[in-house]
């Protein structure tokens, strides 16, 4: 079977609210009101309550969550200006409560509300919603483990995974920066 959708519970809502509200980055949402849809992407479960794919896939790639804009037809049909799709075995079974913090987090700061030129007043679309666009992430590897294994300290994925431990090594992995 397909992956199947649910909308998620109040729990999710309650947390997006709360972290939009604590976090400065967040405010340009909350000051043009966007809206946000919340929905589990649930995958098939095997006699065992084990996952036999994956609910949700970018690039071919499993993934816990994915954050998109929505269009004008959408809208039109009630939908909100943005969603979130969040893997719901992970979230369910799977993560503590501060990782579901922190993956939301994570997703609230791909959607970014686009401002008037030299002003914090946001664009609008034809139908009065608030213009978004999606954030990029500022640190992205695209690694493959078969190439790192082949070429070795000259692949990029073997100097990008150096240059994490070395650059940004009190950042990532406080416990072993010094
Ligand atoms: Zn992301």
């Amino acid at each position: 079977m397909p992956t199947t959708y649910q909308r998620c519970d109040e729990s999710v809502t309650t947390l997006a609210s709360e972290l939009l509200c604590k976090y400065d980055t967040h405010k340009p949402l909350l000051d043009a009101r966007v809206k946000i849809d919340f929905v589990w992407a649930i995958c098939d479960l095997d006699e065992d309550n084990h996952p036999i794919n994956d609910a949700l896939k970018k690039n071919g790639v499993k993934c816990l969550a994915i954050t998109r804009k929505l269009g004008l037809k959408d809208r039109a049909l009630g939908r909100g200006d943005a969603e979130i799709a969040l893997d719901y075995y992970w979230w369910t079974q799977t993560a503590s409560e501060e990782q579901q913090r922190a993956l939301l987090d994570h997703e609230l700061h791909h959607i970014a509300v686009v401002m008037m030129k030299h002003s914090d007043t946001a664009q609008r679309e034809e139908d009065g919603r608030p213009k978004l666009r999606l954030r990029k992430h500022d640190v992205e590897f695209g690694w493959f483990s078969i190439i790192a294994h082949r070429h070795g300290e000259h692949s990029q994925e073997r100097i990008q995974a150096k240059e994490i431990v070395e650059r940004a090594g009190q950042f990532y992995f406080p416990e072993f920066a010094k």
